[in-house]
């Protein structure tokens, strides 16, 4: 357990699991359970899920389910199976023996859907779903009955039985719940329980051409697996009803469905449906872009499940929605890369220096620290020799006052290795710096000067002759505004609900699409800046993809999934900047 998790107060959901457990109200049992619905790859939001459920069932000595949700086969495939089994698995989250499918349930489902019809409670209709939808009302009107309302009990289980053998098109009927097309919960007004979609299913092929919506299912799902706690996003709390009153009409085992604020975080999109769009659209690689708020994307990109674990642990789990700073997710990550990175020199953008009284053919190895936060880290040799690369940026030939780095006839030390002091300046045609001319110091080897005399400056090098090439991916925000869903607003499509979370993304009757622009309009022309030719010092070699490193003063970074034994490529995971830890003692946080 991290300090935060022993010495915070508890959340609302704890508070209600430990009275749950005081009054022996599930028999001293906390069963939870995280329901994806495999139509993408799982983001950070999803992460705060997950932590929780899993955090909970950890926490009490309970158990979480791994649940897919597969009820729309029209939008899920096997590969988002798999990548998301392979993200809670990353997280280190243990789901016990078997990973669940609401498709297994497919048959119990639909045997409590003949078990309403016959209770007066269930009608097949004959309307098309735009039409119920119409005929739906509004929050100020009431509905209006469907026609095929009061059919008998018989008809209904003869149509319903051919709407399940396939003798009916898509959308031509729906089985609907009968509730009260008046009330005020528009979300009680006759719900469809199942429609027709002629779809072969990953898992159930076509054994099926009718599928149960969100609604119904759901409560069914948790219901057969005996789960005590249901908890879900806030958007669902006007579900709750309906979640209710099915599981009461069956009088089966009804767990407590509980809804938390989903994750929002600044600067990101969180909706599979927009984030596939980016793939679509070849806005990004893939899913796992590193710059793609996906759990893939951010491990490809060298975050660490504790970081991740820790963030989702500090932003702790309310009633209310708010939005997080992206900020705060980096300093979780900074600080556990912090402590585990091994440092390492690399150069992204090469300025040649040449140590003119450092002899030719001759090396030199010197002792560097592997990371000053972990003495059991040890020490490695890095090699210096007459020629070297240092950071183009380091240098300037007519430097501002607060400029402490290398100019012509000023002394700085090289990390790790000696004083050198700029004598010459070499140009090319057009005027630009292409090497430097500098002498050394023997005397300061290890970075002191026996003297006591002082420099301002320290740089990273790479020796050239020692250097191996990497390819380095550099990365800023995907989009342009501090908050991804909020600037689509400003995309002149106006305050639509679509921009936000709503529980009509789920397997419901709610068909609308997302328009493309409203997710592309506010991405970042820079956002990934490819630099094909930077140098790191030879301890690099046979590094593999996953290994993480932090380049000393430039940041964190990640060996890519495309790296080979012949080209190493690395993802800067993020600067060394924590503008989080620099708000926070400023006092803005
Ligand atoms: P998306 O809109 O990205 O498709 P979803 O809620 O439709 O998300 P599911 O796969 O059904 O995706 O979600 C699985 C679980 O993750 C649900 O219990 C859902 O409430 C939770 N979840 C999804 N997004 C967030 C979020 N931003 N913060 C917290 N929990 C989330
Ligand atoms: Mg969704």
């Amino acid at each position: 357990m991290t300090e935060s998790q022993t010495t915070r107060s508890l959340n609302f959901i704890e508070e209600i699991i430990e009275s749950d457990l005081a009054s022996g109200k599930w028999d001293g049992r906390v069963h939870t359970r995280f329901p994806p619905e495999p139509n993408g790859y799982l983001h950070i939001g999803h992460a705060k899920s997950i932590c929780l459920n899993f955090g909970l069932a950890k926490k009490y000595g309970g158990k979480c389910n791994l649940r897919f949700d597969d009820t729309n086969p029209v939008k899920e495939e096997q590969a988002y199976i798999d990548a998301i089994i392979e993200d809670v698995r990353w997280l280190e989250f243990d789901w016990g023996e078997h990973v669940l499918y609401a498709s297994d349930y497919f048959e119990q489902m639909y045997e409590w859907a003949v078990a309403l019809i016959k209770s007066g409670d269930a009608y097949v209709c004959d309307l098309s779903l735009d039409e119920v939808r119409r005929l739906r009302g509004t929050l100020t009107t009431p509905g209006v009955d469907s026609p095929y309302r009061d059919r008998d009990v018989d008809e209904n289980l003869d149509l319903f039985a051919k709407m399940r053998a396939g003798e009916f098109p898509d959308g031509s009927r729906t089985l609907r719940a009968k509730i009260d097309m008046a009330h005020a919960n528009m979300i009680l007004r006759d719900p469809v329980m199942y429609r027709i979609v002629h779809a072969t299913h990953p898992r159930t092929g076509d054994t099926w051409c009718i599928y149960p919506l969100y609604d119904w299912a759901h409560g069914l799902e948790d219901s057969i697996e005996s789960i005590t706690h249901s908890i879900c996003t806030l958007e669902f709390e006007i579900h709750r009803p309906l979640y209710d009153w099915f599981l009461s009409k069956l009088g089966v085992h009804h767990p407590q469905q509980i809804e938390f604020a989903r994750l929002e975080l600044t600067r990101t999109l969180m909706s599979k449906r927009k984030l596939l769009l980016l793939v679509n659209e070849g806005c990004v690689t893939g899913w796992d872009d590193p710059r793609m708020p996906t759990l893939s994307g951010m491990r490809r990109r060298g975050f660490t499940p504790e970081a991740i674990r820790n963030f989702c642990d500090r932003i702790g789990v309310a009633k209310f929605n708010s939005t997080i700073d992206l900020a705060l997710l980096e300093h979780c990550v900074r600080d556990d890369l912090n402590k585990k990175s091994l440092r390492v020199m690399g150069v992204l953008n090469p300025l040649k220096v040449v140590i003119e009284n450092y002899p030719e053919g001759q090396d030199d190895r010197l002792d560097a620290v592997n990371n000053p936060e972990d003495p059991s880290a040890g020490t490695r040799q890095v090699p210096f020799s007459r020629v070297l690369y240092i950071e183009r940026d380091d240098f300037m030939e007519d430097p501002p006052r607060k400029f402490f780095r290398l100019a012509p006839g000023r002394e700085v030390r090289l990390r790790y290795a000696y004083f050198i002091t700029c004598t010459d300046v070499i140009k090319n045609d057009v005027g630009q710096v292409v090497e430097l001319r500098c002498t050394y110091d023997p005397a300061t080897r290890g970075g002191d000067a026996p003297d006591g005399r002082k420099v301002k400056g320290t740089l990273h090098w790479v020796s050239a002759e020692h250097a191996l090439t990497v390819e380095v991916r550099l990365f800023d925000h995907l989009f342009l505004e501090d908050d991804a869903d909020e600037n689509t607003k400003a995309s002149g499509k106006g305050k639509t609900q679509s921009v936000k979370a709503t529980a009509a993304d789920k397997n419901s009757t709610d068909t609308r699409e997302t328009p493309t622009d409203e997710v592309t309009s506010n991405l970042n022309p820079h956002s990934l800046d490819v630099r094909p030719t930077c140098f790191v010092e030879p301890s690099l070699a046979g590094a593999q993809p996953g290994d993480r490193f932090q380049f000393e003063r430039l940041g964190y970074f990640c060996v890519d999934a495309e790296s080979t034994s012949d080209r190493l490529v690395v993802n800067r995971t993020l600067t060394l900047r924590d503008t989080w830890a620099k708000m926070k003692q400023k006092g803005k946080t």
